[in-house]
């Protein structure tokens, strides 16, 4: 589904965390997010979400207007919207199952569809044998397929990635990078994913939203993109 935000604002006891963003991604688009720490990238991932209303400004779902200057219209689960938090947020007590039932129960799923959406969520994730494990018992990897499945079992068209890899080794991350493409390949969710690594944004975007001090800087294509992260080098060499 498209989204659609416009002059988004948002302050945190009179901090501006936000300020007039303007932002349109299209169906099954890959669009990442890319700025320092500190520049609003998480919060406007929760204001798309529904978990945050921007105190000024609309957010437009699916052609249905979501969010507007201070509250939340669409809740966060009729947005047709699936987030992987920075943090995971899993829950320490339940097994991978339990996850993605508790998911699909809240969605008011029929209980005769839950078992073969879970089968089909498990294989896809590799998650099978872990079925009965609970995070704690998982590796990264392990746990960020997780993270990943809970957010993909109710067939989201928008999918919220916020630095879901950052907590792995390198090699790891690249293997869930390529995993992430390929889901993208298969389901055409779109998708909307946060880092502030360069050759990650590289690799996930087809198009860049530069991102500095709460405000959009650039919006930039893949090309235009290495250009800009080789001057970037450049200029701190
Ligand atoms: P990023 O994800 O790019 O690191 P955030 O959206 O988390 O940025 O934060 C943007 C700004 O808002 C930062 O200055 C941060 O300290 C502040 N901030 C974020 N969340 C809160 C909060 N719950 N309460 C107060 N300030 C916050
Ligand atoms: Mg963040």
């Amino acid at each position: 589904m498209d989204v659609i935000l416009k002059n988004i604002s948002k302050s945190y006891d009179g901090r501006t965390a936000l300020k007039n963003v303007n932002l349109s991604i299209k169906r099954g688009e890959r669009v990442v997010i890319f700025g320092p720490s500190g520049c609003g990238k998480s919060t406007l991932l929760r204001i798309i979400a529904g978990l945050l209303p921007p105190d000024y400004g609309e957010v437009w779902i699916g052609g249905n207007i979501a969010s507007k200057n201070g509250k939340v219209i669409i809740e966060p689960r009729r947005r047709n919207v699936g987030m992987v938090f920075q943090e995971l947020a899993l829950w320490p007590h339940m097994s991978v199952r339990e996850h993605l039932k508790f998911v699909l129960k809240s969605r008011r799923v029929p209980r005769s569809e839950m078992e073969e959406r879970i089968r089909k969520m498990l294989n896809m994730m590799n998650l099978n044998e872990y079925a009965d494990a609970r995070p704690p018992q998982l590796s990264g990897g392990q746990q960020q397929r997780l993270a990943l499945a809970r957010a993909l079992i109710v067939n989201p068209a928008i999918l919220l990635l916020d630095e879901p890899l950052s907590s792995l080794d390198i090699r790891m991350s690249l293997k869930l990078r390529r995993e992430i493409l390929s889901l993208h390949e298969r389901l055409r969710f779109s998708m909307i994913y946060v880092t502030h690594s360069r050759d990650e944004a590289l690799q996930m975007g087809s198009r860049i939203v530069l991102m500095k001090e709460g405000t959009v800087e650039k919006i930039i294509d893949r090309a235009e993109a290495k250009e800009f992260f080789e001057n970037l080098f450049r200029e701190i060499d």
